[in-house]
């Protein structure tokens, strides 16, 4: 059951629990807002779910109910013990399995390579929304779809089109494998406390033929990025001889100019680069 303003303040109040800014501890009050998430998932009943920071349970609680496996990764201990205490009895039967962890060092939680199709859904802690969705693509299994509760600003970010000053590395990666199918704002009267930014909800599908960048080749996009503004003949003379083979060899193949920028460059040539790297 999602909680008033006022219940949630007693059940953190009867654990000694202070709501951390810089764990993004705001939690949902909102039973539409919950139902919502759940629609928008949509999972078959036989998808196992990853919830990171579940915080008080009130989404978790929601996809026990409806018969979901769920994984969940919540990082404070204290809001660990209050989740193993009201789950006890779906922890005995596996239907939760909760990790108390980094959820950027562990970003699927428990779950193991053996479950086929996963998908997520999380009211995330907005600070680390990037970090951990690079640690997801940068995975051996990519969910089915993310339905996740993101900070406005950071999910402008994350679907930015080139030649946009929000277009960067993470919205490459991104674009290569999911498709945005799905946005909705969310008020900040939803969450106790209420935060100081604006939220959205989104959902995002994967492609059919997800494209998956390499280590080295996100290394070297990300790097090149922090160069964005400057020309790409500019940007590949400050680079390891490795890097300036790679990025020559690439412009060749495309044709791209040297005189482009970074940030002008569209997803399927940086996916172009990404291929020389792991060839
Ligand atoms: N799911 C709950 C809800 O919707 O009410 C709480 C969401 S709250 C926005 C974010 C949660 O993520 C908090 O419980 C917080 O402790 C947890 N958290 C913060 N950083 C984390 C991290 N690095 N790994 C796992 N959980 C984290």
């Amino acid at each position: 059951m999602p909680l008033s303003p006022s219940d949630t303040h007693k059940v953190l109040e009867s654990i000694g629990h202070k709501p951390k800014k810089k764990l993004g501890q705001n939690f949902l009050i909102d039973g539409n807002i919950v139902k919502k998430s759940l629609t928008m998932a949509a999972p078959s009943p036989s998808d196992a779910i990853v919830e990171i920071g579940p915080g008080l349970g009130t989404l978790t609680e929601e996809l026990l109910s409806r018969g979901y496996q769920v994984h969940a990764v919540e990082l404070d201990p204290n809001l660990a013990a209050y989740l193993r205490k009201k789950f006890s009895k779906e922890l005995k039967n596996n239907s939760l399995v909760l990790t108390e962890g980094d959820a950027v060092k562990e970003p699927t939680g428990s779950l193991t390579l053996k479950d086929d199709t996963f998908r997520i859904v999380a009211n995330l802690p907005y600070a680390i929304s990037s970090p951990w969705l690079e640690s997801i693509l940068g995975g051996k299994k990519i969910p089915q779809s993310m339905t996740l509760m993101l900070q406005k600003e950071a999910a402008d970010r994350m679907w930015a089109k080139p030649s946009t000053k929000n277009y960067n590395a993470l919205s490459i990666f991104l674009h290569g494998a999911y498709k945005l199918e799905k946005s909705h704002a969310v008020s900040k009267q939803c969450f106790y406390p209420v935060p100081a930014v604006d939220s959205v909800l989104i959902h995002m599908k994967r492609l059919p033929e997800p494209f998956l960048y390499q280590k080295e080749s996100r290394n070297l996009i990300r790097k090149v990025f922090t160069k964005r503004r400057k020309q790409m003949g500019a940007v590949i003379k400050q680079e390891s001889t490795r890097s300036q083979e790679i990025l020559e060899d690439w412009l060749k193949q495309t044709g791209l100019p040297r005189t482009l920028r970074a940030e002008q460059i569209s997803p399927t040539d940086w996916q172009h680069l990404s291929q020389i790297i792991s060839d």
